[in-house]
C-alpha cells in the first residue's frame, strides 16, 4: 500500500512536469518555433522565466497568475494543462493496476499527444502535422514493443486495424465534406486507433455524441453560428480517453444488449 501511494505521487508529479512541456508545445508549435530554445519566456514582456517561477501549478499560485517582471496576467491554460497532465498520468497508472506494465509508456504518450493536440485545436482550429507525422510511427513502434513484450502479435494486428478504423472513415469524410471534417481529424483518429484497436469504435461513438451536444450547446449559447467551424479534435480526444479507460466495459455492455 505504501509503495502504491509513493509511486502514484511520483507518476502525478512526472505528469505535472510533462504538462509544463506540453504548454511549451501548445504555444510554440503553431508559431513554428523550436521546442528546445530559447528557454521559457513571458509571452508579453519576453523576459526569461527563472526556474523557481516555472514550477508546474505551484508557481502560478505563488505568483497569483501574474508575470513577476511585467505583472501581465498568465493564461489559466498553463496550470490547467499541467494539472490535466498530472491527473491523466495518474489515471493511466491506476488503470494499469498501479504497477509497471508494458502499456505504461505508450499510454502516457497517447494522453500527452491528446492533451497537446486538443489545446492547439481549441486555440488555433487546427491539428498540426508537426505533431501527427512523428506521433503515428512512434505510436506504432510503441505498440509493436508491447506486442513483443507480451509475445502476442495479435496486439500489433489490432493496432493496425485500429489505425485503419480511425483514419479511413474520417479521411473519406474530409475529402467528401472538406468544410466539416479536416484531414487533421483523420490523422488524430488514426493515431488513437493504434492504441485502442477495435475500441476506436467506442471512441468514435463518444466523439460524435459529445461533439454534437457540444456544438449544439455552443450555438445555443450564441458562441458559434451554425456555419463557424467547431474544433473536433478535443471531442476525438475525449472519446479516445473514454475508450481507453472504459472501452472494454462499454463494448461488453453493448454486446450484451444485442
Ligand atoms: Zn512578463
Amino acid at each position: 500500500m505504501g509503495w502504491k501511494i509513493y509511486a502514484s505521487v511520483v507518476v502525478f508529479l512526472f505528469g505535472l512536469v510533462v504538462g509544463s512541456f506540453d504548454n511549451v508545445a501548445v504555444y510554440r508549435i503553431p508559431e513554428g518555433m523550436s521546442l528546445w530554445s530559447p528557454r521559457s519566456f513571458c509571452p508579453h514582456c519576453k523576459s526569461q522565466i527563472a526556474w523557481y517561477d516555472n514550477i508546474p501549478v505551484f508557481s502560478y499560485v505563488l505568483l497569483r497568475g501574474r508575470c513577476r517582471r511585467c505583472g501581465e496576467a498568465i493564461s489559466l491554460r498553463y496550470p490547467l494543462v499541467e494539472l490535466a497532465s498530472g491527473l491523466l498520468f495518474l489515471s493511466v497508472f491506476a488503470k494499469l493496476g498501479f504497477g509497471w506494465r508494458a502499456e505504461l509508456v505508450p499510454y502516457l504518450f497517447l494522453v500527452t499527444v491528446l492533451l497537446v493536440v486538443s489545446a492547439i485545436d481549441l486555440r488555433e482550429q487546427m491539428i498540426p502535422n508537426r505533431v501527427m507525422y512523428p506521433s503515428i510511427p512512434l505510436g506504432l513502434a510503441a505498440m509493436g514493443a508491447v506486442a513483443l513484450a507480451r509475445s502476442d502479435g495479435g496486439i500489433f494486428l489490432r493496432s493496425l486495424a485500429g489505425l485503419a478504423i480511425g483514419g479511413v472513415p474520417l479521411a473519406l469524410l474530409a475529402l467528401l465534406i472538406p468544410r466539416g471534417m479536416g484531414m487533421g481529424d483523420a490523422k488524430l483518429a488514426a493515431f488513437t486507433g493504434i492504441f485502442l484497436g477495435y475500441h476506436q469504435l467506442v471512441a468514435f461513438f463518444f466523439a460524435f455524441l459529445t461533439g454534437s451536444l457540444g456544438g449544439l450547446a455552443m450555438i445555443v449559447a450564441g458562441k458559434k453560428s451554425r456555419k463557424s467551424r467547431i474544433p473536433f479534435g478535443p471531442f476525438l480526444a475525449l472519446g479516445a480517453l473514454i475508450a481507453l479507460f472504459w472501452g472494454r466495459t462499454l463494448a461488453d455492455l453493448y454486446l450484451n444488449l444485442l
